[in-house]
């Protein structure tokens, strides 16, 4: 799947309004911005804001720009929610272009990334949370607004994720999925007041995942 860069993403549903970033294919090749700029820089920006993998069901993308039967591959994408209110969707391999290939992402998008990542809560994290409780919303879109919420830290993501936890429809699909947005929430520093012996296989297994030493029953 291919995109202009800042074009309106439309690859897959999700609750909010994104953009299109690092979406590379032969059509439009490497669509780089800046040429003088330092793509070692840009690359350890984008690590630093690309924190989880999602959508992992979207399908592989290879790489256009690998030799025939190098099969670089990746799966899924990355969201970056800026200060600036804007929200953009990236392949995963993203990091990969930039790090093989020097594709340089546009400047705006650059330059929303290094203004920080301490969002205050907005109009966003209220829709993402609206659509976790909304009992008529799509269970995928759900999904979503669980694997998202935690990059507002705020007790109302960590509220809205407690509950999702013993929801039975959500913890029945994404129980794995709640404990990773858990885990995020205590790594940040949040006091999210969990006990794991409270807590079930699937979240545990989730918490666990970006906790190294998080004691759970599993882990013997
Ligand atoms: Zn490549």
């Amino acid at each position: 799947m291919e995109f202009l860069d800042l074009s309106r993403y439309e690859y897959s549903d999700f609750p909010l309004e994104m953009r299109a970033v690092g979406w590379l294919g032969r059509e439009h090749g490497l669509q780089s911005g800046d040429p003088h700029a330092d793509s070692r820089l840009i690359l350890k920006e984008l690590k630093a804001s690309s924190v989880r993998e999602a959508s992992l069901t979207l399908g592989f993308h290879d790489c256009a720009f690998c030799p025939p039967g190098a099969r670089v591959r990746g799966n899924g994408e990355f969201r970056y929610h800026t200060l600036s209110g804007n929200s953009y969707a990236a392949p995963v391999m993203i990091l990969h272009y930039v790090e093989a290939h020097g594709y340089v992402p546009s400047q705006v998008f650059i330059e929303e990334l290094r203004a920080g990542r301490e969002l205050p809560w907005d109009h966003r994290a209220q829709r993402l949370m609206e659509v976790l409780f909304d009992e008529n919303a799509e269970l995928g879109m759900r999904c979503q607004a669980i694997v998202d919420l935690p990059r507002w830290r705020d007790p109302r993501a960590l509220n809205a994720l407690k509950w999702a936890m013993r929801h039975e429809d959500l913890a029945d699909v994404a129980s794995d999925q709640i404990g990773i947005s858990l885990g995020e929430m205590i790594l940040s520093g949040l006091d999210v007041g969990v006990d794991s012996e409270d807590l079930g296989y699937g979240v545990n297994y989730g918490i666990a995942q970006v906790i190294p030493g998080w004691k759970w029953a599993g882990d013997a």
